[in-house]
Order: C-alpha cells, then sequence, then structure tokens
C-alpha cells in the first residue's frame, strides 16, 4: 500500500471526523427528509465565521467561508465549492457494528455518511488554516442523492450563486478500490442513468385460438429481444451503454392470452450522444415492433442524471491534490454505469469528482458493495478524503494570490 500524508490539521481532528461518520450512520434519514442530520451538523458549525444558508432545497446546506477576497487564480475568480451529500437509502442494516442504524429499514449503504463527515472535518479544518489559503470556500450539503436528484433541486436554488462558484469537487467513499487508492480522472465517470417504461397493448382471447388476438406476451417478448441491438448495433463498440429490462408485469392465466403487458428498463450511457442514439432507437423499435405485430406501445422515456462529466484542467487540480496525498496509490477510478446527481452541478461550473478506494484490507476490492445491507467502509478514507480537500483548496486559493 502507499505510503498516505494525511494533512496534520486533519490528522488532529480524525478522531472527531469518525465520531461524525458514526453518528450519522447510527442516524440515517431518506432523501428529502435529512432534517436532523443538517440540524446536526449547523450545531457542529455555529461557532465558525460561516455565512449560513438553510434550508436550500428543502433539507440542503450551503456554508460560505471567506478569508480574505483572494480570487481563485486557476479559474480566473470566485469561489471554490465541495460538495456532500447527505440521505441513506431504504435498506435494513444486517452488519454488526456498534454505531449500527438505529432508524427501521434506512441505512446509510452508500457512504454518504462518511461525505458528510469528509466535509464537516475540512471545514474545521480550513477554520484553523487560514494562514494556507486566501479566497472564499462554499461547502454544500445537498439532499437526495439517491435517485431524486437533490443537486439539480440545489442548482435551481442557487446553491452554486452568491457567490458565484468558479470550481467544484466533490468526491465518494468507494469499495470496489482497495483503501489507499485514488481514482481521479477526466471526462465522464459515471453514466447517464435514465429510466423507461413500455406499455403493450394487444387483442386478448383464449389460449387455444390465437386467430384474432394480438398477443402482448409475445409481442413484449420480442420488444425485449429487439432491444438488446441497440447497444450491439447501434452504438459505437468503443463506447459504452446499456439497456436493461428490470421488470415486465402482464397476462391473466395460462390459457389466456395477454391483452398488456408493461415493461419497465433503465438506458446507461457515458455520452449525452449515445444517450440520444438509446433513446430514439429505443422510439423506433417500439414504433416498428407495434406495426409488425400489429399492437399499440406507447414509450415513456425519462431522462435521469446526466453523465458525471470531469473537466480537465479542474481534473488536473485534483490529480494534483491527490498525488500529495496518496502518491502512487493515485490512478485510474474503477468505473461503472451507476449514475450521480454531481453531474447538475458539473453541468453549471467545471469541476472534478473523484473516488477514493474505501475496501477494508479483509474485504478487498468489491466484496462488500455499495448498497448493501452489511455496507461498511474504511475509516481511514475519512482522513484521506478530507486531506484532498485541503490540498485542492491549497492548490485553487494560494495565500501568495
Ligand atoms: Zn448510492
Ligand atoms: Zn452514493
Amino acid at each position: 500500500m502507499p505510503t498516505l500524508n494525511i494533512h496534520p490539521a486533519i490528522a488532529e481532528l480524525e478522531k472527531q471526523i469518525i465520531a461524525y461518520r458514526r453518528h450519522f450512520h447510527q442516524h440515517p434519514e431518506l432523501g428529502f427528509q435529512e432534517v436532523e442530520t443538517a440540524k446536526y451538523i449547523l450545531e457542529q458549525v455555529k461557532e465558525l465565521d460561516l455565512d449560513i444558508r438553510h434550508p436550500v432545497a428543502k433539507t440542503g446546506i450551503v456554508a460560505t467561508m471567506r478569508n480574505g477576497d483572494g480570487p481563485c487564480p486557476a479559474s480566473g475568480g470566485g469561489c471554490i465549492a465541495l460538495r456532500a451529500d447527505m440521505d441513506a437509502l431504504p435498506i435494513q442494516e444486517t452488519g454488526d457494528v456498534d454505531y449500527k442504524s438505529v432508524n427501521d429499514g434506512v441505512m446509510h449503504a452508500c457512504g454518504h455518511d462518511g461525505h458528510i463527515a469528509i466535509l464537516l472535518g475540512t471545514i474545521q479544518a480550513l477554520d484553523r488554516l487560514r494562514d494556507q489559503w486566501r479566497g472564499t470556500v462554499k461547502f454544500i450539503f445537498q439532499p437526495a442523492e439517491e435517485g431524486e436528484g437533490g443537486a439539480r433541486y440545489m442548482v435551481a436554488e442557487g446553491a452554486l450563486n452568491n457567490p458565484d462558484a468558479a470550481a467544484i469537487f466533490g468526491l465518494h467513499v468507494w469499495n470496489y478500490q482497495d483503501f489507499g487508492t485514488i481514482g481521479v480522472k477526466a471526462g465522464p465517470v459515471l453514466a447517464a442513468a435514465d429510466r423507461f417504461e413500455i406499455a403493450v397493448k394487444g387483442q386478448g382471447g383464449h389460449g387455444a385460438m390465437p386467430q384474432g388476438t394480438v398477443d402482448a406476451v409475445y409481442v413484449a417478448a420480442q420488444l425485449v429481444v429487439s432491444l438488446q441491438s441497440i447497444v450491439s448495433r447501434n452504438l459505437d463498440p468503443l463506447q459504452s451503454g446499456v439497456v436493461s429490462i428490470g421488470q415486465i408485469q402482464g397476462g391473466h392465466s395460462f390459457n389466456i392470452i395477454a391483452d398488456e403487458v408493461a415493461l419497465k428498463g433503465t438506458a446507461r450511457a457515458y455520452r449525452e450522444e449515445d444517450r440520444q442514439i438509446i433513446k430514439s432507437r429505443l422510439q423506433g423499435i417500439c414504433d416498428g415492433t407495434a406495426a409488425t405485430y400489429g399492437a399499440s406501445i406507447e414509450l415513456d422515456y425519462q431522462d435521469g442524471y446526466p453523465p458525471t462529466l470531469n473537466d480537465p484542467a479542474m481534473t488536473e487540480v485534483a490529480l494534483r491534490a491527490a498525488r500529495k496525498v496518496a502518491g502512487d496509490g493515485v490512478g485510474e477510478p474503477y468505473l461503472s454505469m451507476g449514475g450521480e446527481d454531481m453531474a447538475y452541478f458539473l453541468r453549471e461550473v467545471p469541476g472534478c469528482f473523484i473516488f477514493l478506494g474505501s475496501a477494508k484490507p479483509e474485504h478487498q476490492a468489491a466484496k462488500v458493495p455499495h448498497h448493501c445491507s452489511h455496507f461498511d467502509f474504511d475509516e481511514r478514507v475519512l482522513a484521506v478524503g478530507a486531506s484532498v480537500f485541503i490540498e485542492i483548496v491549497r492548490e485553487l486559493l494560494p495565500t501568495g494570490a
């Protein structure tokens, strides 16, 4: 494992940061319900000289720390925004830890408890380190990353304005990478995550007498097979995309030809152009299949999170910061077709989303995946993440500016 270089101010705060994480882990709240979480965050920073906006997007917090009027030299002015998501998942925790969730059926199974703790530690360290940076840093605690896109509402309610953010950084603890590694990469790092529903309407009848019917189950089966041609035949094979049907419902009994079938699925792509290809081919296949079999097929395609795109220049900043902390442990992130609402912030201002290897040595990468009921991570990653944030601020807001 590479030697880690934890910032001394973070090393001093590490016990406190771990205690924060355990508090949030024990008291998880679902998206847009992070009321106690926000209260606790505000309580921890109440002694500090911060401008606080709360609530933003129902439960979100925007805290601004000013330290002189130095601009952000790398981006030509403005402040730096650091972001954490606060929400938990509707999962009953099964793991055996002393900080187990006390809220039935709710669990921090993605590591957002860690993200809040990292950002809280970063705020406190930056307050102590006012002689090491100059300018303005904005701390964004956003609700509802898991599906509802809290980031979109934060943007709409002006989280990035007054003062305007010139750059934004976020990070994710990442059990798909071993502890001690940090994944940083320019360009797309998480996918556009869309969902769609298809309603197939035919004409029911007797299972023994298909004449005169339009079998909705048969038509749906054709669709399931044809849709796989989008990725294999329409997308550039060097690019990534996936179309998955996750749910089919329809039919009445073994001897009745179904008149209706509903299909639900998800479509993922790294590039906006591939997303558009998937969307238009889905529509084309639905229309063509309807015409071929005499059924009526309606497609309801709902755009989810956009692709998460890291800006090349801000990725360089993140790389320099990450290397100061983890040296040779910095490399390509473990990529997936998952989605992340950090994408909405990155659409507005250049920035970088960073992956912190957090698998415990005894588990190894990916053995305890995110969103599983016994999810846990190596808590040493909290000091790593906060150190990376500190180094990013020192890179972009140096005292000499
Ligand atoms: Zn998640
Ligand atoms: Zn997450």
